[in-house]
Order: structure tokens, then C-alpha cells, then sequence
């Protein structure tokens, strides 16, 4: 468990020619007048990437996967994706990954890369997306989603480990054996050697003896090559064979929270073109997964039984996107935090003219006592990087600067608006069978007509219980009622009750009971009621009152200065799931769960690593509860990757937490303790 997501910066040196220059490990980040020449020559034409990102096409891959040791200044990633543009066809995607412990700041990137006019318009795209420095996974965008950035930052070892992905070609960058031997350990060759199959490629400035034994040691073929310039040797070589099985190199977890299908079973796998992805429903989970999606290249239909698009939970006319940060390290306090880190991007990138989302940062006041410490120690500790939460005013309230408000309808409607996304509406999905044939496919059923898709999602959140041909999950329904009240009526409540109606204008989110934004359309959106084992699809005046107190102290007004009266609303039901942790992966039967995995009831400590149920492309992803605008987007990214068999956004620790495989196992494993 870390005690702080904030990382150490790297000790820099900046020469006269603008170079950077590491004092901590006493070598350069790179050649400062040969350097593009060097990254060239090394690491692309070493890895023959422009050979290979040709025949891209008529190997129907659609994506490309290269692995680095050390992000540094990014110049070899520039590189790759220049080249990748140039190169490979234009329907295929470049993924790349990295990992970095000491990630320079936005200003010393900028510094760095100016040094290349050349890349001046991928560093500017860089710069502008360039993570927050926090512990963790991040997955960054670029050119249209044609570049995907997978980025690290921690320890290589640790980010390997917790990495899905098959990579094609290897960048052993990371500064010399000689001066960081600590990086090219052998846990880190033996991921490098779980995440390459048989022809991944590696190269290396280095031809130093404990890399080239430890890559050899794993079951690469490494031959020494002219190195660069003046420089005597390199290193440079392929896997000739994997040994491990797909489930050894997919799950380094238990096998029961595998997440990958097996290629074998699926012939087109690699083509995203001959996919064909049945969405269901059309809330924030549905769209956001229907636009993953079709940014990697994929059809999707969404059927939605609904009139419109986001008519449920998702449809609430202003929502925030409010995190609980927690005040440790855990699995889901992780996926909650790059979630976060990852939709407050995505809006950003979605809406570059605020039309529909204002980044205008939330205040979250604590709601008691124990929480004011709990904010005070998680501030005190420096948890988190101060850019992503910072102290706020005298009432010992937390700040996020990422934070903000968007309208949901309008952020549903941009994402389903793809040319490769289908929104059929008033279609209910009635029924789905398997066909038993390879490659497998669905066939799902409404009313009027059946069709057949590589792969299906169920986005139904609560509504999922109707679908009584899917195994059961715990999923439940949380009544929330939200209510409006127009500015003018406020003010005149105001004016009656000897009130500044100033109070009414907030900069920021509110959050502390309930919340409220900043005014929409001159009108004052807060709440939420939170009502468990309440059916009730009206909105009802009582909830109105329970709203405007939780407004008036969020806004310093005395009690009952608003009136009920002036109010409007909405009720909507969250899907709650009973651990809070949305559900989130490949759906399989309880029933062959039990059956395979039957020890665990007599032994719960049992390590099974061979996966005895093969994912065959349905998925769900449901229970975002009150964070939807928060956990989404990274959900449907995740999944996205699971479908093109691409880079995961995800760890695997978080991954395990967020499986829908849980409940079983966790009960297998209690019938042991009873
Ligand atoms: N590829 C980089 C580029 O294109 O600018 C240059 C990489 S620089 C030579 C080496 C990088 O490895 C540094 O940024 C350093 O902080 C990082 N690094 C060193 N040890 C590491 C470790 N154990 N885990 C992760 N990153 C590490």
C-alpha cells in the first residue's frame, strides 16, 4: 500500500545547449545533437517498425503494441508516432507504453522537447495532454485516438506487473545498466517475457551483459549490432517462442478473474473491422463504452428500450463529477482516482469550447467531525499531488480542481454521435443465445427482429433483472430525487426572508450532505435524496424540502428561506452494487463457476492459475451508483480493450475488484469459513 500517490521528481541538470541532464543517475536523456537520429536508428529501425507497420494491413492487425523502459522526455514515443502516421494504414491504431518513476514536470517536458521543431506539433499535442504527476496508470489520447498512451508512473517493475497487454516490439530505454541497475532486474525480464508472444521484438542502446543474459534467460534470441554513431555495440533480438500460455501471460491473477477471451476461439480477432458490438442501453455506461468502441475502429449498435438516449440516471439535466478520494491506497480507491483523472480529460477534450462541461473545480466540506480530520490528514500526508486535491478555506473544506459540472443528455448524445455507432431506440432486448460455431457470435433478439454480434454489453444497470436470460447479479435500486429552482424565485425567497441573495452564486460544485452547481440556464440544480427500498417514481414535495435545507446550509441561507413551491425535479434510481464497486467485465455462468471452482469452498486459499472458463465476448457493466460521470468513461475504455484485445487502462488488482465474478467466488470462499 503506497502512503501518497504524489512521485519524486527527477534531479535535473539543464545544459547549455537546453539538454536535460539527470545529476541523480548521471546520465543524459538523450544525444543532445543526434538524439532523433539515435531514437531513429535504435529503437524504430532496430525493431523494423516501418517494415512492419506496412503490412499492417495485410496481416489484419489492426493495432500495433510497443512497450518502453522509461518515458523521460518522451522523445522516443514522439518518434514512434510520427512514423506510425507515416507508415502504417490509416484504419490501424498505435498503442504505447510506458512507465516512469520520477516523470518530469509539463514545464521541464516543454523545456526538453523544444529541442526538436521537427515533432513541434506531437510534442504541443503531448504537452497539452500530459498527465497529472500521481502514482498510477493513466491512458492518454492522441490524434483522434489513432495514438493510444498508456503511461506508467512508478516503479517499471511494479507497472509491468500489473500490466495486461501483448506487446510487439520492445524500447529498452531507461538510463545505462552501469548507472541504474536497479530497473533491469529479473522480475522486470520475466514481465517483459509475459507480455511478448512468439516474434516480439526488442532493442536496446545498450549491449551491456546483464541485460543481454537476462533477456536470454527468459527465452530471447539476442544479437549484438553496430550501435549508434561513435557508440560500439547495441542490442537487439525477438521472443523465437512463448511458452506460457495465453491465461499465464493474460492472468497473473486467480484464474476465476481472467478477462480475456482466447483468439483461438475468435479467428478475426484482430480485425476490429469484422466486429460487431451489440451496446445495451444508452445511459452514461452504454455510451461511454459504444465510444470506446468505435475510437479503436469498431461497429457498434446500441439498442436502447427507451424514447431517448440517457433517460434514466443518466439524464439528470446537470450532473458533477465528484469523486470520493479516499484517504488511503487501495485497489478501488486507485481505479476511482484514475477514473477520475481520466473522465475530467475526456470532457475536456469532448467539449474544448465548454459547451456542456465547465471544469470549474468542486469544494467537498466535510459532513462531520471525523471527516474534517480525515480531510486534514489525507491534506497533512499529501496523499494526493496538490493539483488534484488541495485544502479550501476556513471549514476545513477539500478542494478539486478538476472537478466540474456537465450537462449528461448533451455528453450522451456527443458520445454515441460516431459514424460507426448505431443508436436504435425503443428496442428492447428480449433475448440472447450463443451459436455454438467458430468464430462464436450472439444472436440477439427484440420483438421484431434478431441479429447476429461478435460481442455484446449490457449496460441495463438496474433494468438488468428483466433480462432473466443473463445470470443474476446483486445489483440495486437507490431512489434519488434532484431538484431545480429557477434564480428569480430564489431571489425573491430570498429578498423575503431578509436574505443577500449573493449567497446564491457559487464559482465552484458545493458538496458536503448534497451538493449543488454553479446556476444552468439561470437556474439552480441540487440535491440528491437518497432513498433505499423506496420504489416511488414520483416526485414528491417532501423531497423538495429535504433538498432546499441541505441547499440552504451548502449556501449559508437560514433554514426555510426557500420554498418547496418554486421547485421542479426529477427521480431516477442509481444501480448500487452491495460492496459499492461497479461490476464491470466478462459475464459467466454461476453455475459452471461453482463447478469449476469447487475447492475454493474447502480450501479458500487455493491458487488456481488455469483459467477453466473461456470468455466468449458478453460482457456487462453496471453499478456506477451516484459516480457514473466519474467511473464511465475509464469503464468503457476498459472494456473497449478487452474487445480489441489491446493494452488494458486498468491494473489487475483493480481489475479483480471490479469483476463480475466476485460475488461467486467470495461466496465459494465463505462456504469454506461456515
Ligand atoms: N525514453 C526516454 C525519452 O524518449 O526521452 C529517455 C529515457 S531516460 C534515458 C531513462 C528514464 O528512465 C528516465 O526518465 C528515468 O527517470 C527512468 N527510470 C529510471 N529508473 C526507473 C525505474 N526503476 N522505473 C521507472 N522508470 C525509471
Amino acid at each position: 500500500m503506497l502512503t501518497s500517490y504524489c512521485l519524486a521528481s527527477p534531479q535535473l541538470n539543464w545544459g547549455d545547449d537546453g539538454a536535460p541532464h539527470s545529476t541523480q543517475f548521471d546520465d543524459v536523456y538523450f544525444d543532445k545533437d543526434a538524439g532523433l537520429e539515435e531514437t531513429r536508428y535504435v529503437f524504430l529501425q532496430h525493431n523494423q517498425l516501418d517494415e512492419r507497420w506496412k503490412s499492417l494491413g495485410s496481416s489484419n492487425k489492426s493495432h500495433f503494441t510497443i512497450a518502453e523502459t522509461g518515458f523521460g522526455t518522451g522523445l522516443n514515443f514522439l518518434c514512434a508516432w510520427q512514423a506510425f502516421l507515416a507508415s502504417a494504414p490509416s484504419d490501424t491504431t498505435l498503442h504505447f507504453i510506458s512507465v516512469e518513476k520520477f516523470p518530469l514536470s509539463k514545464s521541464a517536458l516543454t523545456n526538453a522537447l523544444k529541442m526538436w521543431p521537427s515533432l513541434e506539433t506531437y510534442s504541443q499535442a503531448l504537452i497539452a495532454h500530459y498527465p497529472e504527476l500521481s502514482h498510477g496508470l493513466h491512458r492518454i489520447e492522441l490524434a483522434q485516438g489513432r495514438i493510444q498512451l498508456t503511461l506508467w508512473f512508478g516503479e517499471a517493475e511494479e507497472g509491468f506487473s500489473a500490466l495486461n497487454a501483448d506487446v510487439d516490439a520492445w524500447f529498452l530505454d531507461g538510463f545505462a545498466p552501469s548507472k541504474n541497475p536497479e530497473m533491469w532486474s529479473p522480475t522486470l525480464f520475466k514481465h517483459i517475457h509475459r507480455l511478448s508472444h512468439q516474434g516480439t521484438s526488442f532493442s536496446t542502446f545498450t549491449a551491456a551483459g546483464i541485460v543481454r543474459r537476462g533477456l536470454k534467460e527468459v527465452g530471447f534470441e539476442v544479437r549484438k549490432v553496430k550501435g549508434f554513431g561513435h557508440k560500439r555495440e547495441m542490442a537487439v533480438g525477438e521472443l523465437a517462442e512463448q511458452t506460457l500460455s495465453l491465461t499465464e501471460r493474460m492472468s497473473q491473477g486467480e484464474a476465476w478473474f481472467n478477462v480475456r477471451q482466447n483468439p483461438a476461439a475468435l479467428p478475426t480477432n484482430n480485425e476490429n473491422q469484422n466486429k460487431h458490438v451489440l451496446v445495451v442501453g444508452a445511459g452514461l455506461a452504454g455510451a461511454t463504452t459504444a465510444y470506446a468502441l468505435a475510437k479503436q475502429g469498431v461497429n457498434v449498435t446500441v439498442w436502447e428500450q427507451g424514447e431517448s438516449v440517457a433517460c434514466k440516471a443518466s439524464g439528470n439535466p446537470q450532473g458533477m463529477l465528484y469523486p470520493k478520494l479516499a484517504s488511503q491506497d487501495t485497489p478501488v480507491n486507485r481505479f476511482y482516482l484514475s477514473a477520475y483523472l481520466y473522465a475530467s480529460k475526456l470532457y475536456s477534450q469532448l467539449d474544448d469550447d465548454a459547451v456542456f462541461w465547465q471544469q470549474c473545480g468542486l469544494e467537498q466540506r466535510p459532513t462531520s467531525e471525523k471527516e474534517k480530520q480525515r480531510f486534514a490528514s489525507l491534506l497533512e500526508n499529501k496523499l494526493y499531488p496538490e493539483s488534484i486535491v488541495c485544502k479550501h478555506g476556513a471549514e476545513g473544506s477539500i478542494f478539486l480542481p478538476l472537478s466540474g459540472w456537465v450537462v449528461l443528455t448533451d455528453l450522451c448524445h456527443k458520445l454515441l454521435d460516431h459514424p460507426l455507432i448505431d443508436v436504435q431506440l425503443n428496442t428492447r432486448l428480449d433475448a440472447l443465445t450463443k451459436t455454438g460455431s467458430v468464430p462464436l457470435s450472439w444472436q440477439a433478439s427484440t420483438q421484431a427482429q434478431q441479429q447476429s454480434f461478435s460481442h455484446v454489453v449490457i449496460c441495463t444497470a438496474n433494468d438488468t433483472h428483466e433480462l432473466d436470460f443473463l445470470p443474476k447479479t446483486p445489483a440495486y435500486p437507490i431512489r434519488g430525487q434532484v431538484s431545480y429552482l429557477p434564480l428569480e424565485a430564489a431571489k425573491k425567497a430570498c429578498s423575503n426572508a431578509n436574505e443577500d441573495s449573493a449567497k446564491l452564486t457559487t464559482e465552484h460544485v458545493l458538496c458536503q450532505k448534497g451538493y449543488v452547481s454553479p446556476a444552468l440556464q439561470d437556474t439552480l440544480h441540487f440535491g440528491s435524496t437518497y432513498d433505499a427500498k423506496d420504489q416511488d417514481e414520483t416526485v414528491r414535495t417532501e423531497g423538495h424540502c429535504r433538498n432546499l435545507r441541505i441547499l440552504e446550509s451548502l449556501l449559508h441561507l437560514k433554514e426555510n428561506t426557500l420554498n418547496e413551491e418554486d421547485c421542479g425535479g426529477r427521480v431516477s434510481f442509481r444501480c448500487a452494487i452491495p460492496d459499492y464497486t461497479p461490476m464491470i467485465g466478462p459475464i459467466a455462468s454461476p453455475v459452471e463457476l461453482h463447478s469449476h471452482y469447487a475447492i475454493l469452498s474447502k480450501n479458500a486459499k487455493w491458487k488456481c492459475h488455469q483459467v477453466a472458463i473461456e470468455q466468449e465476448g458478453l460482457f456487462i457493466n453496471i453499478g456506477h451508483g451516484s459516480r457514473g460521470l466519474v467511473s464511465t468513461p475509464l469503464s468503457g475504455a476498459y472494456l473497449a480493450s478487452l474487445i480489441t484485445n489491446t493494452p488494458s487502462p486498468l491494473e489487475q488488482s483493480i481489475i479483480n475488484k471490479l469483476h463480475p465474478n466476485r460475488f461467486v467466488i467470495r461466496a465459494l470462499k465463505r462456504s469454506n469459513a461456515n
